[in-house]
């Protein structure tokens, strides 16, 4: 039978690796799987400017560098692989990835959350040729060109100020008057002579060239109904996030979201010994610094819960 680890951290935003440095200075003695994007969303965000203890901002990368830099300082052991099988049906709990079967008696998930899409069918087939949901990745591709941001968030605010590095025109496209950024982001989006706004406009579709990249977008007036087009030649969305709970598949309470569900303002999810922290479970705060909050608790709650299970009478045989 393989090693059975005190705990597995799945996940590598800054909710794993605060996890983690709690977990490695309890001694636990963590293995920590970084998934297919290590250190998660925030290395693909440029500042980030409201994390405390960071007066000048960092680049999201390099702070994602450090958290694992810490969690490492204190033992724990990381490793590059995605878990692709999860079983919570018995403990240890069972984990797989393309390399090797892995086992624990708590786990802590920290899978996080991904770019939501408008489920269009050309935004899925022109993803890579002109579509995206990633400014820092793909906004070099768009030097003075006349692009569009969808969304009316934060993401949408910080990602049209971003591309306007590279563009020479960035149009917010949002479906309401009203927005769900905060006031900062906003100020500072509709300071910036680059970028333009359709407000009360929802994408219906987008339409390819003869080249098969992107050449407009075809609009719907949310008040009216009326039908435009609009040529561009990037789409860049922003309309917020889901979370990545899909590889549980149905083990794990969830809300009609599909957020983990956690119980009593704490991390432990609905199977006893699994432990939920970060964008997994939060979809009201969903900020870096809350995400490290709840990988913290996640920590402290599977330390608590496995020295509980030391200390519990054994359970006596039915026969
Ligand atoms: P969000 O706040 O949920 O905003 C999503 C936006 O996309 C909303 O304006 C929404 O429109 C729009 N939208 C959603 N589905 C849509 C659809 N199918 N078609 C068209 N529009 C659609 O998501 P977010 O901007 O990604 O932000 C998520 C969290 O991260 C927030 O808590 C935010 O504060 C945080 N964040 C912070 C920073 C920062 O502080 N620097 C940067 C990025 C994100 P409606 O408003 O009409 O619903």
């Amino acid at each position: 039978m393989s090693e059975v680890h005190d705990v597995i951290i799945v996940g590598s935003g800054p909710a794993g690796y605060t996890a983690a440095i709690y977990a490695a200075r309890a001694n636990l003695k963590p293995v920590l799987f970084q998934g297919m994007q290590p250190g998660g969303q925030l290395t693909i965000t440029t500042d980030v400017e409201n994390f405390p203890g960071y007066p000048r901002g960092i680049m999201g990368p390099e702070m994602m560098e450090e958290f694992k830099a810490q969690a490492e300082r204190f033992g724990t052991e990381i490793k590059f692989e995605e878990i692709n099988s999860f079983d919570f049906s018995e403990r240890p709990f069972t984990l797989k990835s393309d390399f090797g079967e892995y086992k624990a008696n708590a786990i802590i998930l920290s899978t996080g959350a991904s770019a939501r899409l408008l489920g269009l069918e050309n935004e899925s087939k022109l993803m890579g040729h002109g579509v995206s949901a990633c400014a820092t990745c793909d906004g070099a591709f768009f030097p003075d060109k006349e692009i569009i941001v969808v969304g009316g968030g934060d993401s949408a605010m910080e990602e049209a100020n971003y591309l306007t590095r590279f563009a020479s025109k960035v149009t917010v496209v949002h479906r309401r008057e009203e927005f769900r950024a905060s006031q900062i982001m906003i100020d500072r989006a509709r300071a910036n002579e680059k970028i333009e706004w359709a407000l009360n406009k929802q994408v219906k579709d987008i339409l390819a060239g003869d080249d098969g990249k992107v050449r407009a977008v075809e609009l719907e007036d949310t008040n009216t109904g009326e039908i435009s087009e609009m040529p561009t030649e990037g789409v860049f969305v922003a309309i917020g996030h889901v979370p990545n709970s899909h590889f549980f598949g149905d083990q794990l309470e969830t809300d009609e979201n599909g957020y983990v569900l956690v119980k009593n303002g704490g991390t432990h999810t609905s199977i006893e010994g699994v432990f939920a922290c970060g964008d997994l479970m939060d979809h009201v705060y969903r900020q870096a610094i809350t995400a490290a909050g709840t990988g913290c608790m996640a920590a402290i709650d599977a330390e608590r819960w496995l020295e509980s299970q030391a200390h519990a009478a054994p359970v006596e045989s039915a026969s």
